[in-house]
């Protein structure tokens, strides 16, 4: 997007929901906190972190004399385990539950918050056992089960700063994690369930640590599914024989606010993971209030549901620290949403009459490519606010989330953040917000981002370009891991003290934010920016289309030509007609320069772990290249799939 910075202004999306009176009566936030928290954007954030119980209070807020290292709360200290635990048992709330914890073979289990404490507690104990000091790096690798939460918080009680790699990540890729962050114990489990059946973690962890120079002295092994593992005597230890002998009591000691919390891998989405550093005052702050302010959380009588796998940002921040922190009751939920059947998720928003749910747009377009009948079998009204995140949520989407989930009722907050921001930026606010699908609005109070063109110049209202944050933010990632040059590298020089999320977007006439997809993915066409998202908006509002992804592909007349590929809803047949009426479709939308050149049905497309199209190996494809890398695909046969169905190019 070179010459011409402003991507083509083609979302003509005009559908409006205000939020439902009775919610916005009563809610967390009000219209207010935009303009206190603009008066005084550090007095807001120091407001915010009284969220907290600190052990020494802050006096200084942000210093950001060393830009873009900042320090937040920087002589302030606090545990971060003891704010997501401790003190709610303190305060009276122990019986209530934090997680209702369901398997997937079906098995479930509730954990309240004073059995969280003794797990966390032991574990912590465990953990020293094996000689795991403050600043030490820890590993999880781990299914989604309590344990893993309770794994996170025990290395946070002690200092050690957790590194969690996706279980459905191959042996090379925890190496290279591990590796990277110089990990002394690996904490992982035998298996965990998917699909029906359970799936083996520790062969990849005995591959992993076996490789030279490894820098693991200790593997402990969760028992979750009773399969059969290799063991490595003096080197493996059971959970549960390590922990059960611990004592329940564990005095947490406070730490500095900046101390590492953890450094999480992105999803690879684009390229070699980064390993992100968050730290802890200024991390746990905005997790808890944005937790709090974005989802309308009252924790007394919510219950809470991200569907997200804790082996991404989304689990970290909207499972295990904001939730906890704000003393949520939530569930946690192991496997795929097709097992036993294709209405696992409505039977678990039932049983536990769950109020809040977080879930991401390949789930929801998932869930309307099975069909509408699914939902409509279950009580689905305990539900209040719903959540969107991970990829700009198609219009369709965000509209079937609503009227088939949501009961036409509720609020859909459309919430755009990264790995690297550590909490949530831009979002409606569902007391306060009238709803656009498909746009993520505005930033949230004490957050400044804006849209900027080539030269780094704020676009006006209805321009497009380049999301940048332009002031720092409590939950700011601190460097990658061991690469200072990287960070400054890859976010603060594309333009000069501002951060460069990646990402584009525009403004439309009001200033709301409508992202657009990556900065890499953006097609040229004829001289004209087109964004993939756009396009695969237009395409998923066909009613014979669950799912589009869109890429540029080298083409001697047009610099690109747009190539589609589509996964078709249940009923409709492939033919050259259906084809043809989408391109039309397409171009009766958003105008003929945005037709594709080709659409390809495929039956899957490929995609990270955290569900996110992969839109580099598409292009791969399209432009008949070799496959850069696929490491970080769920499952890499789906390009083979796709490579078969491709005819050669014209
Ligand atoms: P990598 O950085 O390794 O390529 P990644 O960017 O996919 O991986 P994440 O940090 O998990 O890793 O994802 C953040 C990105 O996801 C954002 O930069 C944006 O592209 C996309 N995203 C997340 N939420 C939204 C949203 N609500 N709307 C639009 N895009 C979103
Ligand atoms: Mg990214």
């Amino acid at each position: 997007m070179s010459e011409n910075p402003s991507l083509s202004n083609l979302l003509k999306e005009e559908r409006r929901f205000a939020p439902p009176a009775e919610l916005a009566a009563q809610a967390n936030v009000t219209a207010e906190a935009y303009e206190q928290a603009k008066a005084d954007r550090l007095g807001f954030w120091a407001e915010q972190a009284r969220r907290l119980t600190w052990a020494t209070e802050p006096t200084e807020t942000l210093d950001w004399s060393n830009p873009p290292f900042a320090k937040w709360f920087q002589d302030g200290r606090l545990n971060v385990a003891y704010n997501c635990v401790d003190r709610h048992v303190e305060a009276g709330n122990g019986d209530r539950v934090a997680i209702h914890f369901e398997g997937e073979p079906g098995d479930s289990r509730s954990i309240t918050y004073a059995e969280l404490k003794d797990e966390v507690s032991r574990a912590a104990n465990a953990l020293l056992e094996l000689g795991v000091r403050k600043g030490d790096r820890v590993a999880v690798y781990m299914p989604m089960i309590p344990e893993t939460a309770i794994a996170m918080l025990a290395c946070a009680r002690i200092g050690a700063a957790h590194s969690v790699v996706f279980g459905g990540f191959s042996a090379d890729a925890l190496a290279t994690r591990i590796e990277d962050a110089d990990a002394r114990v690996v904490i992982t489990a035998d298996g965990g369930y998917r699909r029906g059946k359970p799936s083996a973690l520790k062969p990849a962890v005995d591959d992993a640590v076996s490789r030279e120079g490894t820098t693991v002295e200790h593997v402990v092994v969760v028992r979750r599914t009773g399969q059969e593992v290799a063991w490595t005597e003096g080197r493996d230890v059971w959970w549960h024989e390590l922990t059960q002998k611990q004592p329940a009591e564990h005095t947490a000691e406070a730490f500095e606010a900046e101390h590492p919390l953890f450094i999480l891998y992105t999803s690879g989405t684009t390229g070699r993971p980064k390993g992100i550093l968050h730290t802890s005052g200024g991390y746990l702050t905005q997790v808890a209030y944005t937790h709090w302010s974005v989802f309308d959380l009252k924790p007394e009588t919510d219950v809470y549901w991200c569907t997200a796998d804790v082996g991404w940002v989304t689990g970290h921040s909207y499972i295990v620290y904001g939730p906890l922190a704000n003393g949520a009751t939530q569930v946690m939920y192991e496997g795929t949403p097709d097992t036993p059947h294709q209405g696992r998720f409505w039977e678990i928003v039932q049983k536990y009459k769950v109020s809040i749910l977080y879930t991401a747009p390949t789930a929801i377009r998932t869930f309307m490519k099975w069909g509408d009948d699914i939902p409509a079998k279950f009580d689905l009204s305990s539900l209040r606010v719903l959540g969107s995140v991970g990829e700009p949520i198609n219009p369709e989407a965000w509209i079937w989330y609503r009227k088939h989930i949501g009961g036409d009722r509720t609020p859909v907050v459309d919430t755009w953040w990264q790995t690297e921001t550590g909490g949530i930026m831009i979002s409606p606010l569902p007391g306060v917000t009238e709803a656009k699908p498909g746009s993520a609005q505005r930033p949230l109070p004490g957050i400044a981002a804006t849209v900027v063109d080539d030269e780094a110049t704020e676009v006006p209202d209805g321009g497009g370009g380049y999301l940048v944050l332009t002031e720092p933010w409590p939950s700011m990632l601190r460097t990658i891991w061991g690469d200072d040059q990287r960070f400054l590298d890859t976010y603060w020089s594309r333009f000069e003290g501002k951060y460069f999320a990646g990402d584009g977007a525009k403004k439309d006439d009001d200033g709301d934010i409508w992202l657009l997809g990556r900065v890499d993915d953006v097609m040229l066409v004829s001289g004209h920016n087109i964004s993939t998202t756009e396009v695969e908006s237009a395409l998923v509002s066909h009613p014979s289309v669950a799912e589009a992804a869109v890429v540029g592909a080298a083409d001697e007349t047009t610099g690109q030509a747009i190539v589609a590929f589509v996964i078709l809803r249940g009923t409709a047949a492939e033919t050259a007609d259906l084809v043809g009426e989408l391109r039309n479709h397409v171009g009766a939308t958003l105008g003929p320069i945005a037709k594709p050149k080709r659409i390809l049905p495929v039956a899957e497309l490929p995609k990270t772990r955290s569900g996110k199209i992969m839109r580099r190996l598409l292009r791969d494809v399209a432009e008949n290249r070799q496959l850069g890398d696929v490491t970080t695909l769920t499952d890499s046969t789906v390009m083979d799939l796709i490579q078969e169905k491709l005819p050669a190019a014209p």
